[in-house]
């Protein structure tokens, strides 16, 4: 039996489509004996309002305002970021920051603890060929800001999962067992259990996220625990089994 301390990625109603605030989430990841969360709003086309074609960012620019630690619990400022091409490229990428002249992104991402790559949707990212989507996959774990690449064993994007293990491993960064996706598919199961398998076998870490949209949600790793424990996944590649070994995998010191 698995024991994960972080819940890394998590939802607030600053998401514009998830219902709880920073206080329920906290109350309920103390209560479930958390000791870290992971604050990883949306920042994507599909979700905020859009100013000028950039997402609404106000509301999760200010995170820093938070105390470091509430109730026991550690808590992250991360983001989800949306990829919005084949090669990978995050939201925004191509945007200069008008204040100070700087790459948006690297003014915006710069104050997180770290980033969460996801796809959800783009003009004809259902048509992608395998390569395409490896080389997506490739390009977002190869983004300096990101440590995450989230729910990539969703339905409908096939990929080569040898390939995307080894560029993990090789960059450092987490490939993410996703609690939510289990619910997608009993095929969207499998590719967890088959990323599962290659990331063991390849010797890379994983994180196991609710991806909760709700307080009742955080916390809730149920059905990706059951997927690991499954095939003997070792403990060791789990980089959020405690709050001290998923610092370390984000390359936080303090
Ligand atoms: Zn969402
Ligand atoms: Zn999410």
């Amino acid at each position: 039996m698995y024991t994960i301390k972080v819940d890394a990625h998590t939802h607030t109603i600053f998401s514009w489509h998830a219902y709880g605030t920073v206080a329920e989430n906290v109350a309920m990841a103390a209560k479930k004996g958390l000791t870290g969360l992971g604050i990883a709003d949306h920042f994507g086309f599909p979700y905020q309002p859009l100013e000028d074609g950039i997402p609404e960012w106000t509301s999760i620019g200010s995170i820093r305002i938070l105390p470091k630690e509430i109730d026991g619990v550690r808590i992250f400022c991360s983001v989800e970021m949306d990829i919005v091409d084949f090669e990978g490229h995050l939201c925004c990428y191509d945007r200069i920051h008008k204040a100070t002249g700087k790459p948006l992104l690297d003014v915006y991402l710069g104050s997180r603890d770290y980033v969460v790559a996801s796809l959800h949707t783009f003009d004809g990212y259902r048509d992608g060929t395998v390569a395409q989507n490896t080389a997506m996959y490739a390009g977002a774990l190869r983004n300096p800001y990101v440590k995450i690449l989230a729910h990539p064993c969703r339905p409908g994007v096939e990929f080569d999962m040898d390939e995307i293990v080894k560029v993990a491993k090789a960059e450092g960064k987490m490939l993410e067992i996703n609690n939510l996706t289990h619910t997608d598919t009993p095929a969207a199961i499998d590719r967890c259990r088959k990323l599962a398998e290659k990331c063991a076998e390849e010797g890379t870490m994983i994180v196991v996220d609710s991806d909760g949209h709700c307080p009742w949600h955080i916390g809730r790793f149920d059905m990706a625990l059951e997927t690991l424990e499954s095939i003997h996944f070792p403990e060791e590649l789990i980089a959020n089994r405690s709050l001290e070994t998923f610092k370390a995998a984000i390359g936080m010191t303090e």
